[in-house]
């Protein structure tokens, strides 16, 4: 199938008593009931399929796992409460004590806080790599190494590295790529093909795309070979599990035990969202792109931030590796925080919020909330400053959305 049919068609099979259900159906079940001992006690011992108890499996939260490993076209996924919940389930599954990452530095504030603030504490050292410069990423490579991550697309700071370059230095030191793919979506940017061996998601942003749940996925992408795993539960795990032991490792000795699920009625949305990425990733990215070239030259604005003009730094790998789109994000320089503070304040369109991926047209000075703890080169190497402003532009008519900045602007 097509992306477009499995975006619609993949998922549960929804035959019951009552006929088949065109939408998949909500298991609002905490847990599922057993005719008897016998069978129960199968399905613990696992000789049986069978869902028991709804933060382990439930049949909604399969349905969204199944499609959206489908559009990634991995081996499987584990779909969690949030992004954040997905990140940690897989840095958890990946490391111990004493064990290192190396990360790109241009990450979503929440990423980095959570290395910072939580792995840091348990033991794991995080090493911040420029990975635009493989030389840097080389330099940090070694036998404690247990991972590389990095964002698609950077949150807020739009870089895009070369992921099949990036992919090679992994590959010959046997360490596994992670990709964090919530600003390109599946439908931009399928990363298997250029060496991602996990991917995360907040599905809180494009995959449900319209604002109304917070939620996570992470799909391995079978580029691994779980065999050669440095981490020795998951290569242990590898002799039962073959090539599914990360995801094993994954859902029976983290996500499981911490309880990083979702509930099934937030699966229900993003399966909901998932219908329509191909549709609205299309017009996230012209609507931005129309208005990156708009306020590029509105002379009020001092510079513009989006990989999809032609003059950025990015431009070029973002079209090889996206298929000539840029996704729906971009930040812009005022004067001053004053003057942006004056901008967001006339909106009238646009809100004001902290979140991306939005039907609506969203906008943030990333300074004063998202990074206001980070120090000054916290802040400078997310690409974040007290007169930049970030938009994650909707899908409402570009002329409103242009009338709006416009009338904004020339209150400054
Ligand atoms: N990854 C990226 C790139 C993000 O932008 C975000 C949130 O903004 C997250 C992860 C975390 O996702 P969530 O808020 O669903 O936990």
């Amino acid at each position: 199938m097509e992306f477009e049919t499995k975006a619609i068609h993949i998922g549960l099979d929804g035959t019951n008593k009552t006929g088949t259900a065109t939408s998949v159906p909500l298991y609002e079940s905490a847990a599922f009931s057993f005719n008897t001992a016998e069978e129960l006690s199968e399905v613990f011992e696992g000789k049986r399929f069978g869902y028991v108890y709804s933060r382990i499996s439930n049949p909604t939260i399969t349905a969204f796992e199944l499609r959206l490993n489908a559009l990634e076209e991995g081996i499987g996924a584990v779909a969690t409460a949030s992004g954040m919940a997905a990140i940690a389930t897989v840095i958890f599954a990946l490391t111990e004590q004493g064990d290192e990452i190396i990360s790109s530095e241009s990450l979503f504030g929440g990423t980095y806080l959570f290395f910072n603030e939580v792995m840091k504490k348990y033991g794991v050292k995080i090493n911040y790599a420029d990975l635009n410069n493989p030389d840097s990423l080389k330099k940090l490579i070694n036998k404690k190494t247990k991972l590389i991550f990095l964002e698609s697309l950077s949150n807020p700071k739009l870089e895009i590295s070369d992921l099949k370059l990036l992919s090679n230095i992994a590959k010959e030191n046997n360490v596994p790529l992670v990709v964090d793919n919530t600003l390109t979506t599946p439908y931009l940017w399928r990363s298997k093909y250029f060496g991602a061996d996990i991917i995360v998601h907040s599905a809180t942003k494009y995959i449900t795309g319209n604002g109304t749940a917070i939620g996570g996925i992470l799909v391995d992408t079978g580029n691994y070979n779980w065999k050669n795993s440095s981490v020795d539960k998951i290569k242990e795990l590898s002799k039962k599990a073959g090539h599914l032991a990360f995801l094993a490792a994954a859902r029976s000795k983290i996500y499981q035990n911490i309880g990083f699920t979702p509930s099934p009625f937030n699966a229900f949305l993003h399966i909901m969202g998932l219908e329509t990425p191909q549709l609205r990733m299309e017009k996230h990215c012209s609507n931005t792109l129309d208005l990156a070239k708009h306020l590029k030259y509105h002379k009020k604005v001092v510079n513009v931030n989006y990989p999809g003009l032609k003059e950025n730094k990015f431009y070029e790998i973002g079209k090889k590796q996206f298929a000539g789109k840029f996704g729906g994000l971009l930040t812009f320089s005022l004067e001053s925080k004053k003057a942006c503070f004056k901008f967001i304040n006339n909106l009238k369109l646009a809100k004001n919020l902290a979140n991306l991926g939005d039907t609506r047209t969203l906008i943030i000075h990333p300074a004063s909330t998202i990074y206001l703890n980070c120090t000054e080169e916290e802040k400078k190497s997310a690409g974040v400053s007290d007169n930049m402003i970030r938009v994650s532009v909707g899908l409402e008519n570009i002329n409103d959305i242009i009338e709006d900045f416009n009338q904004s602007l020339e209150k400054i």
